[in-house]
């Protein structure tokens, strides 16, 4: 057998960036908040542990509307200190204004030879239904997957990061891609599959 086995490629290494957002809610006495700690997220999702290996960064823990734009340069400088030494990066984000932070980082990490995925969940994880261990399974598999670029991933689909939008309040299909198809999409059998060729990174930092 050769140094790398086909079958059984290295486990991808991984680096949840953890932010906040609804997809990290518990009920508190004044309502929902963002509670739950990168760590407790991916407990939530145990068959990540077939095909990567994760490591946590809680950066902050905001519902995203109170987001700056200090906060975003926060996230992208997490990626960049971090980028030699994984694979790619899941961001949890909350929802409201998760399409801004993926046009922001789209610009800032153009060069980066690294798959950045940003998800999030119209239901906090743990809710009946929720739609956190799915977002937060899809992302990392295209994480996983090795695309370099600046992604979003939810309800199975995969936006680019300049083309994402939210466009309903409350319905779990919630993002579209705006003036272009899904790059692609994650089946329920966690198969990711890309329809459109992703860019090539940039030559040069941004
Ligand atoms: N207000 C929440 C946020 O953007 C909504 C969500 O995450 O779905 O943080």
């Amino acid at each position: 057998m050769g140094l790398f086995d086909k079958k059984n490629p290295p486990m991808k290494k991984l680096l949840l960036i953890a932010t906040g957002g609804t997809i990290a809610c518990r009920e508190t006495e004044n309502g929902l908040s963002p509670a739950l700690s990168g760590a407790e997220l991916l407990d939530c999702v145990p068959k990540l542990s077939e095909f990567c290996t994760m490591d946590v960064r809680d950066l902050m823990q905001l519902d995203s509307t109170d987001m700056t734009a200090d906060d975003r340069l926060r996230i992208a400088h997490a990626v960049r200190q971090n980028a030699e030494r994984y694979d790619g990066f899941v961001i949890a984000h909350g929802t409201d204004t998760l399409a801004y932070t993926a046009a922001l980082l789209y610009h800032l990490l153009a060069d980066l030879v690294k798959p950045v995925v940003l998800t999030g969940s119209m239901l906090p994880m743990g809710a009946p239904d929720s739609d956190a261990p799915r977002n937060l399974l899809d992302a990392c598999r295209v994480a996983a997957d090795g695309h370099a670029g600046v992604v979003a991933v939810l309800c199975g689909k995969i936006l680019a990061g300049n083309r994402t939008v939210k466009f309903h309040s409350t319905q779990i299909d919630a993002f579209l891609s705006a003036g272009m198809p899904p790059l692609g999409t994650v089946g329920t059998d966690g198969r990711v599959r890309w329809d459109v060729p992703v860019a090539p990174p940039a030559q040069s930092a941004p």
